[in-house]
């Protein structure tokens, strides 16, 4: 059976990148993957791990046969490829990204395409802390929500319907869970369940470094372990997402901010009651996940 996507590049040959390249060779979704990455490195990388067929050190070179384009650089970065590779795009084509934050990319853009190419907005909800092709994994996508945030105006192309439905059926087919969103609806959310935690997880390593110029962690535990682990991840790709998602994201901070502020004015009352009730309501909520 013809593959769904006869050819397809990746933009960005890292940890989501390059998981995805893995996973389209290994269950033959493909008869061609071409990649690009700024660095030589994730692209020599992506080639002895049999990840792509064929790897570019330019962006247009690697989209122009494509029928499926795929950004998977930070998020800030993807305007400025998509005003590289846009006319170099086949009609008919679908281009989407593997970006945190969708807002400001579904609106701009389509704006940067060619008649005849549509852009479906996709977060696949995998991933860690770790970066790079030397990361990348299969099955990364298997059993994970796969956000995918339509432009309406986009909607109205020819081609969106068709393109849309084989997109959807080819992360399926990597075991992945579509999950249709609006745009902005998915940055609120992920500022909450993703943005939020990321920031306090630096936030909390932060605050050791200030304490014995962070002598004390060395004798860290789990707690601490599990609770500061993103704070390892790809600042890069990070700054790129708290640019994209700013205002969402303040909200989120300003709301667990209430939560802090409720623990520290009962230590300050030594109000233990009150205290305890706070860490029972949470305590419940948390086991239910
Ligand atoms: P990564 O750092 O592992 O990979 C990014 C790759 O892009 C690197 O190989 C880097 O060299 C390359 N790159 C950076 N700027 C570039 C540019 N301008 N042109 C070409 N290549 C460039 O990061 P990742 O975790 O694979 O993240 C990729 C995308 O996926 C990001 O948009 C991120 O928001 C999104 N995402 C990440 C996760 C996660 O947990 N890591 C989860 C979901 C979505």
């Amino acid at each position: 059976m013809a593959p769904i996507f006869e050819k397809i590049a990746i933009l960005g040959l890292g940890l989501l990148g390059g998981s995805l390249a893995l996973d389209l060779q290994h269950k033959k979704l493909s008869s061609q993957i071409y990649g690009y990455n700024r660095s030589p490195k994730n692209r020599g990388l992506a080639l002895k791990r049999k990840a792509c067929h064929q790897v570019f050190d330019s962006a247009k070179e690697a989209v122009k046969e494509a029928d499926l384009v795929v950004l998977a650089t930070p998020v800030d970065s993807m305007i400025s490829l998509v005003q590289e590779i846009g006319p170099f795009l086949k009609p008919k084509t679908l281009l989407t990204d593997l970006g945190s934050t969708k807002a400001s990319l579904v609106s701009q853009l389509p704006k940067l395409l060619p008649k005849g190419v549509y852009f479906l907005g996709g977060h696949p909800m995998a991933g860690s802390h770790q970066s790079g092709m030397a990361q990348a994994r299969l099955d990364l996508f298997k059993e994970k929500f796969w956000f995918l945030c339509p432009n309406p105006q986009e909607e109205k192309k020819p081609i969106a319907k068709k393109l849309k439905n084989n997109f959807k059926k080819l992360i399926q087919k990597l075991g992945a869970k579509p999950v249709f969103l609006e745009a902005k609806a998915h940055d609120r959310l992920l500022a909450n369940i993703s943005h939020l935690p990321q920031m306090l997880a630096y936030a909390l390593m932060h605050s050791q470094l200030n304490i014995d110029q962070g002598l004390g962690l060395a004798y860290a535990g789990s707690g601490f372990l599990d609770t500061s682990r993103l704070a390892a991840s790809s600042p890069e790709m990070w700054i790129g997402i708290a640019k994209e998602n700013q205002k969402p994201l303040l909200k989120a901070l300003q709301n667990f901010s209430k939560s802090l502020n409720k623990i520290e004015k009962a230590l300050e009352r030594k109000d233990f009651k009150s205290l305890t009730k706070y860490f029972e309501e949470v305590s419940q909520e948390r086991q239910k996940l």
